[in-house]
């Protein structure tokens, strides 16, 4: 009886091929990006095409149970890039890099699909090599007016430098483990008041990472290690 088989290709393929020169008869352990690892032993190793026959299959506990999606309002150049890779490596699952008041990088519209494939590589390379078990998404460049809408029915935290009165440990305790956190964070030029009070509306919980003025592109992978740390998924 036939045993199922997988085939790799693309990149993959590629990179198994002509980088790591695998062999067939060798074993590999691949994802399916839907939190299942299966360990396979290769029978055809092209560029094109890898192909190789299922042993066995395990379940993934390389992703976290709390799906974190982190709103950044984009940073210019490398911090950009910082916080989609260290963000990747945290756990988080999903990128949404949007437009608000005080964003200082404005990339052209013709620039917009260019810079979240970028971004979305930066992404994909930081899940290989963390070992995550699935790659997560950097959505498309979203304005400031696209963004609120996407919160409903989402337990947001927006981290605000001029918040006092709620912490981000007091936000999340007393609390149930959700199942998904959606946190928003803001540019060089921090958010303006009116959008706090738009976000609030929207039902976001604004909270403090501390009373030290964070980097942007500090705040983003800290508040997910914070959070992932609360929820013991690190
Ligand atoms: N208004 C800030 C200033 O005076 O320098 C600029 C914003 S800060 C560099 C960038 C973003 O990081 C903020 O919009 C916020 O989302 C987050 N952040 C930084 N420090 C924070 C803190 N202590 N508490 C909550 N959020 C913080």
């Amino acid at each position: 009886n036939k045993k199922p088989v997988v085939a790799i290709t693309g990149e993959d393929a590629y990179h198994l091929a002509r980088v790591l020169r695998a062999e067939p008869g060798e074993r590999i352990t691949a994802t399916d990006g839907q939190g299942r690892l299966y360990e396979v032993a290769l029978t055809l190793v092209t560029p094109d095409a890898v192909h190789g026959e299922i042993l066995s299959v395990t379940a993934d506990h390389s992703e976290p149970e709390v799906k974190i999606t982190l709103c950044q309002s984009i940073l210019k150049g490398e911090k950009m890039d910082w916080v989609l890779q260290k963000g990747t490596e945290m756990g988080i699952t999903a990128f949404v890099p949007f437009l608000s008041a005080r964003t200082v990088a404005r990339p052209a519209p013709s620039q917009c699909g260019k810079k979240q494939e970028r971004w979305q590589k930066i992404v994909t390379a930081a899940a290989k090599q963390s070992g995550r078990g699935m790659i997560p998404a950097v959505h498309p460049l979203t304005p400031w007016k696209e963004l609120t809408p996407m919160l409903a029915d989402c337990f947001a935290l927006v981290a605000w430098e001029e918040e006092t009165a709620l912490s981000l440990r007091q936000a999340l305790s007393g609390r149930p483990r959700p199942q998904a956190v959606t946190l928003i964070i803001g540019p060089e030029g921090g958010f303006a008041a009116e959008e706090i009070e738009t976000l609030k509306d929207r039902g976001a919980l604004s909270v403090s990472l501390g009373s030290r003025i964070l980097r942007a592109e500090t705040a983003g992978p800290l508040a997910a290690a914070l959070l992932l740390y609360h929820y013991e998924a690190l």
